[in-house]
């Protein structure tokens, strides 16, 4: 680990030593969230874009040098990272556009982008020989931490709001972790996941409030830049709940910057559902996210329903230091992107991942990007994850199954009709 320098407060800006604090900067309570910071010119020793053209470990572990992790830390076995970037030439004529790529991080072995950061805590916690990691979820983050800790045989607790999709609770069930149905929403989970960490000692994973999350999502970026041959995008479009992602699109952005890998910084653009639309108020009013009120979080897109974003300071600079932008939509718009991405590019997405679809569109219409920028959207969660609203949004396109009886005459009565 002589390649992390320190944490740094991203409130007071104190830095600490990797063994003096675990999680947040104590002097602000669980608001105090530090960036982990490098030693570049040091891990510029160890790896290049030359060194990971030899590498044939097509996960997020060859960049290993770049992760807040010892170089012989036992990592988890699944197969995590490398998702495909496809290039995505219908999407791109349907909006005017010359170069558009879909990431699907929905093939990630839990099926969403949640596994790059729970990978990272999984490592981090057993470094510390924690009996039982915990964490609070809209449902996805759970579901990564609890199919890793399968993998590694690490017992760990889960908190989810009891309305959470019934196939990311069945995921936790089945991977076998203990599940706490949290009667009421992410937020009550994650303040009463806090409480449980600290009266329990169980090692706690919560997006934000552990520094390291940040740092499993940056090697989205480092994937996305590396596929397309170290020519970074011109822009890259992704959903925001709490913030984590964004951000950690960021700071992998920076770490490339800082060691010359890619020269220049893409703009990031943030989508957030209207009913959720914390950071999205914050950057059009330029209004201060430490002390903002929370919003009510209601969304369809439950996997960045998030009242107050827990990551909300790395999530407005990731928008503001690379003149990017916050962009809103409809739940309907979330929903009618589902059929559009999947039909453009064979990417089934949930709301959430279908999200940074339908910003792209509304970024298209508010001229927020030029026809000849090269642009990224992410797909961060599998549309599997949530079926109810996949089928409300066939229906909303008009698409629906034939029935048919088990004979040809029928199906040439059907034929005809269709
Ligand atoms: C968690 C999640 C997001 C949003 O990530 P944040 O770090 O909360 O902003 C987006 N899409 C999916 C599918 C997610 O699971
Ligand atoms: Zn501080």
């Amino acid at each position: 680990m002589d390649h992390v320098l320190h944490l740094k407060c991203l409130i007071c800006g104190k830095e600490y030593g990797t063994d003096e604090i675990e999680y947040v900067c104590p002097d602000h309570g669980k608001e105090g969230i530090v960036d982990v910071r490098y030693d570049y010119e040091l891990i510029k020793t160890r790896i290049s874009p030359e060194s990971l053209a030899q590498n044939e470990d097509y996960t997020i572990w060859r960049y290993k040098p770049l992760l807040p992790i010892a170089a012989d830390a036992e990592v988890p076995p699944l197969a995590i990272g490398w998702t495909p970037l496809y290039k995505a030439p219908r999407l791109a004529e349907k909006l005017g556009l010359k170069h558009v790529w879909v990431k699907d991080d929905g093939r990630l072995p839990t099926a969403s982008f949640k596994d790059r950061a729970s990978a990272i805590a999984v490592v981090k916690a057993r470094e510390q020989n924690a009996a039982i990691i915990t964490t609070a979820s809209t449902g996805n983050a759970a579901a990564a931490l609890s199919g890793i800790c399968a993998s590694m045989e690490q017992p760990n607790v889960i908190f989810v709001p009891e309305a959470a999709p019934p196939a990311k609770i069945a995921q936790l069930l089945v991977y076998g972790s203990t599940v706490m149905l949290v009667k009421g929403t992410y937020d009550d989970a994650f303040e009463l996941c806090l409480e449980a960490a600290d009266e329990y000692g169980w090692y706690n994973r919560n997006t934000a409030f552990n520094p390291y999350m940040t740092e499993g999502k940056k090697t989205a970026v480092y994937e996305i830049c590396e596929q397309l041959n170290w020519d970074a995008p011109d822009a890259i479009f992704v959903s925001v709940g709490d913030g984590c992602i964004i951000g950690g699109l960021h700071k992998g952005l920076k770490d490339l910057l800082a060691m010359g890998w890619i020269d220049k910084m893409p703009r990031i653009y943030g989508v957030q559902a209207e009913g959720s639309a914390f950071m999205y108020e914050a950057w059009r009013d330029g209004e201060d996210v430490l002390t903002k009120a929370p919003v009510s979080g209601k969304t369809v897109a439950d996997s960045i329903s998030a009242g107050l974003p827990r990551d909300r300071i790395k999530a407005l600079t990731a928008v503001t230091e690379t003149n990017g932008a916050y962009v809103c939509v409809t739940d309907d718009e979330i929903l009618e992107a589902i059929p559009a991405l999947a039909r453009g590019v064979g990417v089934f997405a949930e709301p959430a991942g279908a999200t940074a679809y339908a910003g792209l569109i509304k970024a298209v219409a508010d001229g927020l990007v030029s026809a000849d920028d090269r642009i990224v959207v992410l797909n961060t969660g599998n549309g599997l994850k949530d079926i109810a609203s996949a089928m409300k949004s066939v229906e909303m396109v008009g698409t629906k199954a034939n029935r048919v009886a088990p004979n040809l005459d029928d199906l040439k009565r059907v034929m005809k009709e269709i």
